[in-house]
């Protein structure tokens, strides 16, 4: 859109800018889109406030200063990770690095700039420029914006209502449900609804099992990183493998086999129940 009578297109709210863009000439469609960014005030007062603390701190130890900037630029981050925000957040960070350079430089004016690039740049992973102190430390490293994960808002599906009884669905959205177990619905949230081993979407009625992804048998653990849920047949046909590779590397069935079974089948007991009461519910 343009400009009309001197205010710029689009509006700003709550920090965000809303405005229409005419869609490239090579577009399939043609027309406006609709996109949601950080405003500009908003943009310049984070900004502001990150130059105040870099001023306000010329004498301090790198650590302090590190500490003084992460909550800040996390905490702007993150509310804006939902937005597009790539480009602004690449923006702020090249504007952060320079003040910085400006900050170092002031404390060491006799110095070369190889010297303090040295002293206040790491190489970390990949990234050679990285604020930091201690390059074995990620405490002591500055947080860069765009570090921050763009995650767009997933729209309810069609007709759906939280008072649908869609337990599945909904634990899978929210990752807690009330009336579904929390180690369940986490579980849920984190496979994003499929099945570890056929990889199928899981339906209203499905019947879900816990598994031990390393069985107890081998020494796993009953902690959510050892959890997954699955289909009542996968599990089956998992079991079926893990004792049978159990057989093949000990060359007995052994007592650890029947443990395994026996716990799964309790947590799987607990999975069933609540299942069945969400679908009377529904
Ligand atoms: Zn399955």
């Amino acid at each position: 859109m343009k400009s009309y009578q001197g205010s710029l297109p689009g509006f700003d709210f709550l920090g965000f800018n809303i405005r229409q863009y005419p869609v490239g000439k090579y577009h399939s469609r043609r027309g406006y889109k609709t996109l949601i960014k950080p405003s500009k005030d908003s943009q310049k007062v984070h900004y502001q406030r990150l130059r105040q603390i870099i001023d306000k701190r010329k004498a301090v130890s790198q650590d302090d200063l590190i500490a003084a900037l992460n909550p800040i630029i996390k905490g702007w981050s993150n509310y804006f990770s939902s937005v597009c925000s790539q480009k602004i957040f690449n923006r702020l960070d090249e504007l952060v690095y320079h003040k910085l350079c400006r900050w170092a430089k002031r404390r060491h004016h006799n110095k070369s700039w190889q010297w303090i690039s040295r002293k206040y740049w790491k190489t970390i992973g990949n990234n050679h420029w990285c604020f930091a102190s201690n390059d074995f430390d990620k405490k002591y490293k500055l947080f860069n914006h765009a570090e921050t994960k763009i995650i767009r808002h997933t729209k309810v599906k069609g007709v759906a209502s939280p008072m649908d009884g869609n337990l599945i669905y909904w634990s899978s959205r929210l990752g807690k449900n009330p009336q579904m177990p929390r180690s369940k619905a986490f579980l849920l949230r984190k496979q994003k609804g499929k099945c570890n081993k056929c990889g199928l979407y899981f339906l209203q009625g499905d019947r879900l099992e816990l598994d031990h992804i390393l069985p107890k048998s081998n020494g796993g653990t009953n902690r959510r990183d050892n959890l997954q849920l699955l289909h009542k047949h996968c599990h089956h046909s998992k079991t079926r493998k893990d004792i049978q590779n159990l057989v093949i590397n000990t060359g007995t069935h052994d007592k650890g086999c029947t443990t395994e079974e026996r716990s799964e089948g309790k947590l799987s007991c607990s999975v069933l129940q609540t299942s069945r009461r969400g679908d009377s519910s529904a």
